[in-house]
């Protein structure tokens, strides 16, 4: 038929265009070099001299139950949703140390929310909550700090509200601690003090989507891979701080860390 032939030619010069371009990207790829560098983002691994380079920082959104009988068994618990940090927006924070931590600019309202951090060494789509721990590496202490007065702006309006979540250190995190020698986190409590005043104290048991449950949802949207960290969500009694201030962070069977607004 007059038609095949015409959809055969095309196909064939389609494929034979596709292979120059291909074939064009090779050469280049291996002459073309960066016109400067840019950082890599790594985090320490503890009792490790390799470091854990990042990929992704995606975070969950309300994953905790206000009260202990909205507790994950609800059925009718809605679909969590997801944010992204940029990879560079990580301040490593050292155990044993007070780390000084920039207020930000544009905000009058900084809030803390610490979370316990899921670390990938591999990944995939619609992976299954049973498998989801397999891609588990280890297990970090975050806070996902927030300029809530411009997140919530930005909420009224419709508007994404990526300003009130990611910006420069943004992304406060401790060392990643390996799962092989702390096992998986389903369990524990973890708390926040502001300058010795504990305001945000909860247990991991209190997530309403689990580690497992998170990294299958994630794959659902995303394929994620190795170096990709995940943000697991915040207890209640999120709060401001101001300059001075020294929040410290604490989960059971971690150390703690500590971070002081300057
Ligand atoms: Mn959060």
């Amino acid at each position: 038929m007059h038609s095949m032939n015409r959809r055969a030619i095309l196909a064939t010069g389609a494929v034979a265009l596709a292979g120059a371009a291909s074939r064009s990207n090779v050469a280049e790829a291996q002459t073309a070099k960066p016109i400067f560098q840019v950082a890599e983002v790594t985090i320490p691994i503890v009792g490790e001299a390799g470091v854990f380079p990042v990929r992704r920082i995606y975070c969950i959104g309300r994953n905790y139950a206000a009260h202990a009988i909205e507790r994950g068994s609800d059925p009718n618990r809605e679909p969590p949703f997801f944010f992204q940090k940029p990879t560079d927006a990580i301040q490593n924070v050292p155990i044993g140390k007070v780390a000084d931590h920039p207020y930000p600019s544009l905000t009058k309202n900084y809030h803390h929310e610490v979370e316990l951090v899921a670390a990938l060494k591999s990944g995939g789509t619609n992976i299954s909550p049973e498998k989801a721990l397999d891609h588990v590496y280890g297990y970090a202490l975050g806070l996902d700090m927030t300029r809530r007065d411009l997140q919530n702006a930005m909420a009224g309006m419709k508007k994404p509200w990526e300003i009130g979540k990611s910006f420069d250190h943004a992304a406060v995190l401790g060392p990643i601690h390996p799962a092989s020698k702390t096992g998986h986190f389903t369990k524990g409590a973890i708390s926040l003090a502001v300058n010795g005043t504990v305001r945000q104290n909860s247990d991991l048991d209190k997530m309403i989507w689990s580690v497992a449950e998170q990294v299958a949802k994630l794959s659902e949207a995303f394929e994620l891979k190795a170096g990709d960290i995940i943000y697991s969500g915040t207890p209640a009694n999120v709060g401001p701080v101001v300059k001075g201030d020294v929040l410290l962070c604490k989960l059971e069977g971690l150390p703690d860390m500590s971070i002081k607004i300057v």
